[in-house]
Formats: C-alpha cells, sequence, structure tokens
C-alpha cells in the first residue's frame, strides 16, 4: 500500500510517490512574514509536517521547500509606515514564525528560501516569459502575464473562466476571489518603496512569481507535490501554473495539496475578520503546545474545522491519557511472557493507524485505534493479564504514533516558558492566565523540596500538613501521585 491523497488537479485521490523513485519533491507555500501567524495558518503548515512526517515513517525521504514571502504590498506598506528597512522589519516575525512552528514540533522543510534573496532567478522567468510572448510590460515600467497566452487557465480550480477579459490587469498580491485577470509578475518602483535594479527594470517581484520561480530553483521544473492552504488554489496557485507551465511547457507541480480553513463560529479565521488566535495567545491562557498540535490535526486536513477552546481541553486530556499510559508502561514491571490477544492488539493498532494515513492522511482514524489499545492494555494490567513481552509489543506502536503525531513526549514547558518571556518584553502580561504565573513562580527545586517536607509530614503522621502542600501546589498547577513506586508528581 502506499499513500493515497486527494489531488485537486485531478479531483480525485491520487498515490504520491516520488517520480525519480528516491526523495518525494515538495514545496508549500510559507508565510507572509508582516505579522504575527494565526493559528488558521499553523493549522495548514502542521497538516503538512503531518504529511512529510508519515511519508517519512514509511521509508520515502522528502525534500521538502518552503518560501518566506518577505516583500509584498503589505510589508512595504507596514515599513513605510513604520519609516524601517523592510529586512529589520521581516527578521521579527521571521524569527517568531519559526520559533511557533518549533513550540508546535512543526519539522523545519529542507530549504526555506526568502523572495528577497532569489531575484535574479524571478527576473530570468520573467525575461524567459517575455521572450515567448506571454509577459509583456506597460508605459510605467511593470510587468505583466498574458493569461491569454495559457489555454490551461483554471484547470486547478476547475472555474469557469469564460468571461475573462484579455488585457484586463490587476497588480495587487491579494486582490478579488473571483478575477482572472492578467496579473502582475513584476511592479515598477513606487517612490519610497523598496525596490531592485533588474535588466527587465527597477521594481520588485509579485508575489506568484516568487513561488514559481523558487520552486524550480530547488525541485525542478516538474515535481512531486505542492501544498498550501485552500484560499491559495486561486488565483495564487492557478497563476504559479500559468506562468510555470507557459515558461517551460512541462507539467509544474503532479500533485496538488490543499488544507482546508480553520473556522471560527463558521467563518475562517483571518486577521482581516479579526476573529483570530495566535499560538502566544494560546499559551498564554494557559494551554500546552501539545494540545494545541493535537487539536490542529485531528480534524482531518480536507474537513474544515471549527475551533473551540472545548477541542484544546479534549486535546490536553487525550495527551494526558497517553502519557500516563507510556509512563505507565515504563515504570512498570511486567512477569516474563506476552499474552496472545494483546499481541494482536498492538499489531492491529499499528496497522489501522497506518491505513488511516494512507488513506488521505485519515488523523482522526489514526487517532482511534491508538486509544482503543490504551484501553485494552489498561485493562490487562488491571487484571495481571499484562506481560513484558506485551510491554516491548506496545510500546512501539505508541513510538509509531509520536513519529507524526508528536505529542507523546513532554516538550511542553519551553514554549509556554519562552511565551511568557516574549510577553514581559511586549507588555503583554496583563493577557496572562494567573495561574500560569503562579505556576512558573515555582522552580522544579522548590516543588522537589515540598514533595520531600510533604513525605516529612505523612511519615510524622502530620497529615494536614501534607494535604495542605499537596493543595498549594495544586494550585500552582502542580499534581503529586502517590503510587507503590513512590511519589511522582508533574505540572498540569
Ligand atoms: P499567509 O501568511 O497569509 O500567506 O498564509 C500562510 C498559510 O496559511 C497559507 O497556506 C494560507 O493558505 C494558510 N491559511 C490562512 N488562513 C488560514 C485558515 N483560517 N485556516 C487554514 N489555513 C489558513
Ligand atoms: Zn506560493
Amino acid at each position: 500500500m502506499t499513500l493515497r491523497l486527494f489531488n485537486t488537479l485531478t479531483g480525485q485521490l491520487d498515490p504520491l510517490e516520488p517520480a525519480d523513485g528516491k526523495a518525494l519533491r515538495m514545496y508549500a507555500c510559507g508565510p507572509t512574514v508582516y505579522d504575527y501567524g494565526h493559528i488558521g495558518n499553523f493549522r495548514t503548515f502542521l497538516q503538512i509536517d503531518v504529511l512529510r512526517r508519515f511519508l517519512r515513517l514509511m521509508g520515502t525521504p522528502v525534500r521538502h521547500v518552503m518560501n518566506i514571502t518577505d516583500v509584498d504590498d503589505r510589508i512595504i506598506q507596514n515599513t513605510v509606515a513604520a519609516g524601517i528597512p523592510i529586512r529589520e522589519y521581516t527578521a521579527r516575525f521571521e524569527e517568531a514564525f519559526f520559533e511557533d512552528l518549533e513550540s508546535l514540533r512543526v519539522e523545519r522543510p529542507e530549504v526555506i528560501a526568502r523572495a528577497t534573496e532569489h531575484i535574479p532567478q524571478m527576473v530570468a522567468l520573467v525575461e524567459r516569459l517575455a521572450a515567448g510572448g506571454a509577459a509583456y510590460k506597460t508605459e510605467e515600467g511593470s510587468w505583466y502575464f498574458r493569461l491569454a497566452a495559457f489555454p490551461g487557465y483554471g484547470k486547478l480550480s476547475k472555474k469557469d473562466l469564460s468571461g475573462m477579459e484579455d488585457g484586463a490587469r490587476v497588480d495587487l498580491d491579494r486582490y478579488e476571489k473571483d478575477s482572472a485577470r492578467d496579473f502582475a509578475l513584476w511592479k515598477a518602483a513606487k517612490p519610497g518603496e523598496t525596490s531592485w535594479e533588474t535588466a527587465i527594470g527597477r521594481g520588485r517581484p509579485g508575489w506568484h512569481i516568487e513561488c514559481s520561480a523558487m520552486a524550480m530553483e530547488y525541485l525542478g521544473e516538474s515535481f512531486d507535490l505542492h501544498a498550501g492552504g485552500e484560499d491559495l488554489m486561486f488565483p495564487h496557485h492557478e497563476n504559479e501554473i500559468a506562468q510555470s507551465e507557459t515558461a517551460t511547457h512541462k507539467p509544474f507541480a503532479r500533485h496538488w495539496m490543499h488544507v482546508r480553513f480553520l473556522l471560527v463560529d463558521g467563518r475562517k479565521m483571518a486577521k482581516s475578520e479579526g476573529n483570530f488566535y495566535t499560538l502566544r495567545d494560546l499559551l498564554l491562557k494557559g494551554y500546552k503546545a501539545s494540545a494545541i498540535r493535537l487539536a490542529l490535526i485531528s480534524v482531518p486536513y480536507r474537513h474544515p474545522f471549527n475551533f473551540t477552546f472545548d477541542s484544546l481541553i479534549d486535546a490536553t486530556n487525550a495527551i494526558e491519557r497517553l502519557r500516563t499510559f507510556r509512563e505507565r508502561l515504563t515504570a512498570g514491571k511486567f512477569a516474563e511472557g506476552e499474552d496472545s490477544a494483546m499481541q494482536e492488539a498492538a499489531k492491529e493498532a499499528r496497522e489501522r493507524f497506518v491505513e488511516a494515513l494512507e488513506d488521505d492522511l485519515n488523523t482522526a482514524d489514526a487517532i482511534a485505534p491508538i486509544f482503543e489499545l490504551v484501553r485494552a492494555a489498561n485493562t490487562a494490567i488491571d487484571q495481571g493479564q499484562f506481560f513484558a513481552g506485551d510491554c516491548d509489543a506496545v510500546l512501539p506502536v505508541l513510538r509509531d504514533f509520536d513519529a507524526v503525531f508528536d505529542v507523546i513526549e513532554d516538550r511542553d514547558a519551553e514554549p509556554t516558558r519562552r511565551a511568557l518571556k516574549w510577553a514581559e518584553k511586549a507588555g503583554r502580561m496583563d493577557q496572562v492566565a494567573p495561574q500560569l504565573i503562579a505556576a512558573q513562580s515555582l522552580t522544579d527545586e522548590a516543588v522537589e523540596a515540598l514533595v520531600a517536607e510533604r513525605r516529612a509530614a505523612k511519615n510524622a503522621r502530620n497529615f494536614a500538613r501534607a494535604d495542605q502542600i499537596r493543595a498549594d501546589l495544586a494550585e500552582k498547577g502542580v499534581v503529586i501521585e502517590d503510587s507503590k513506586d513512590g511519589v511522582r508528581w508533574k505540572r498540569k
């Protein structure tokens, strides 16, 4: 079996395999670094992370390229208003973006390409189009793509573009949804704006040419997969196809993946709607990075996902169950031997997990068998029917699950600490949940000392003091668990 992924271009599930038989060459449109990303943006990056992690788990290496759009209309507007050079402005948001990806455990693509560092490649592509008559220059010095030069326009989004006006132009990076018009490849310099002196004149690239030029630079003229959020299908990806295929006469990407939106009350989460949360907003409210990751990936990418705080609480509880279970396996001592039913259950859970992901990355169906396995194993342990050999069969299933989902291993402290540090610097401490401040004020050493004091109090039969310590710690988000193997504590 191989992974079958919905292909927007063909309108069906197609097998996703490297055409060269080696590595899967994929390009994903990256962020425009004009502000902090919201969790809608991160839903898309997380689902693409699920894809690359699953491919690698199944033994397919990936060559994943992501662009950084570090020049566009909004960036220019904001830098002109702030009176600072664009690199100074974008560096801040680019850094924040990578920090957020790290918090969410999104793996780094093999290649990260900034638009501003690939101007010559974009200029060369415009020249190539111009040589074939598909690009023309306007009087003020901008270059446009002649839509009439590409009869296949609309094949990705399946839009009926019969009303397309030849020669009508649009030069905004963002524009009305349904307009199919000659689009800007290169924009002539305007006074006060960042621009580059090039063979096609002084100016800056349009948004679409950026992705075509950088994808071809790192992946070749034809490659396996192109991905992005659903809003990019039209016109951005349609325009990428038009300019690339007109220039090369070869198919651009074979496979197109589009992640459906994260919604709030049925509406797209977006800056312009004012209905968005950044990752930092949620961390400061006390949600853990792992819970945000799980919530954003557990609804399959082809379903819109209506964001709620309940979904974060559900994810928090689910992760807690998985972590407690793994702890139970790794800390437990089990008798030699194995139980055939448990062996079978582990094997079946692993198979169903893989099959679900092979079926268009159905993350919801991939999680279900893991929890069934946890339930079965917990029951077996309670009944003394779980053996060392079963532990050896179940742990690798959790490991494979975590190779893709990456939530069991607890790395939640660092993102929260980072968000708090950021809030302090950015003057946003008023947005921090009180229990988070209390929890952070307590170091691990201080917790250890209180746990020891509680033990001493219990030994001295001073149960009132022991209970008091437990309650104080709970208030600061630290949970104490007494078991026959001793006392454990953890931060909630
Ligand atoms: P941008 O920084 O606006 O270029 O967007 C970065 C990525 O996030 C693109 O792939 C967008 O399609 C995607 N995106 C934007 N809004 C949402 C949303 N509400 N849900 C899912 N993906 C989104
Ligand atoms: Zn793009």
